[in-house]
């Protein structure tokens, strides 16, 4: 440095200069408005290097977060904060603790079962969400779409490669698996991505059928065992009840597509 101590005026300027070299804008911001409060409160200059960096850093992830939400393709932009647990009472505490994001780290997969209506995709959108602020790649679409995406990659030969790709994220999101039932090979396709990501990477699926009902969806007894064995060894199922959402206050009980579930259930 030269032999005269630069003036604070001065030393701001270089940190401007110097952090839009480091591509850091946020810290310029924050160098200036931290300084007079650091004096102020007596901060060490680690303590205030530390305050500045993490202006930066938290910025940065916020940012990270909102890349991957708009990457992760949701249907809308649901948050747990946004869900009424008044509604689905008994789901409250397991879902804060899937919020937090440890699931992820051990791989371990979410079951949403339930009638229409009741906030299955709303809460598998809200843990996508929270997932991704977690630091998590995120992607969500319905069975359908995934079956159509693995059946092109198979046709163009390169299952393999995509399912390989789709292990980077740490969290995919299958919405509706039971709304349409599976062809022969489609149901293989999809058994495929639950085999691939078992134990590497977490699955989320919502489904309006109960396990009971998944044989029909896959054609197969057999096939629909062998991957709910696989989804459910390591997962939480959570089962949401009641009536829709949607209608609620509607004066409109029941639809019939839940009394055919609450039927099918009592076979
Ligand atoms: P499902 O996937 O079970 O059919 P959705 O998650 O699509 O149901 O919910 C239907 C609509 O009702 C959505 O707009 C959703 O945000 C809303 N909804 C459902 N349950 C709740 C809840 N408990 N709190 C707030 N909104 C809810
Ligand atoms: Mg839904």
């Amino acid at each position: 440095m030269s032999a005269k101590k630069p003036t604070a005026n001065e030393a701001l300027k270089q940190v401007t200069y110097l952090a839009s070299a480091l591509k850091a804008p946020r810290i310029t911001e924050a160098a200036a408005r931290l300084a007079d409060h650091a004096r102020d409160a007596g901060w060490t200059h680690e303590e205030y290097l530390a305050a500045i960096l993490d202006r930066e850093v938290a910025a940065r992830n916020a940012s990270g977060a909102q890349l991957r939400i708009r990457a992760a393709g949701f249907a809308a932009v649901k948050t747990i904060e946004e869900f009424d647990f008044d509604a689905q009472p008994a789901i409250r505490q397991q879902v804060a603790a899937l919020a937090s994001g440890g699931f992820l780290a051990e791989a371990r997969n979410v079951v949403l079962l339930g009638p229409p209506g009741t906030g299955k995709t709303h809460l598998a959108t809200g843990l996508g969400i929270a997932a991704a602020h977690h630091g998590h790649r995120v992607l969500f679409a319905t069975a359908t779409e995934w079956v159509t995406r693995l059946t092109e990659a198979h046709r163009a030969g390169r299952l393999a490669q995509e399912l390989a790709r789709l292990r980077r994220y740490g969290l995919i999101i299958v919405d509706e698996v039971g709304y349409l039932p599976f062809e022969q090979d489609a149901a293989n396709l999809f058994f495929q991505l639950v085999s691939s990501r078992y134990e590497h990477a977490s699955l989320i699926l919502t489904s309006n059928l109960p396990f009971s009902g998944w044989g029909g969806v896959f054609g197969d007894q057999a096939v629909a065992a062998a991957m709910i064995d696989r989804i459910v060894h390591h997962a939480d199922v959570l089962t949401l009840k009641g009536a829709s959402y949607r209608l609620r206050n509607r004066g409109i009980e029941t639809l019939p597509s839940i009394r055919e579930t609450a039927d099918r259930d009592n076979d």
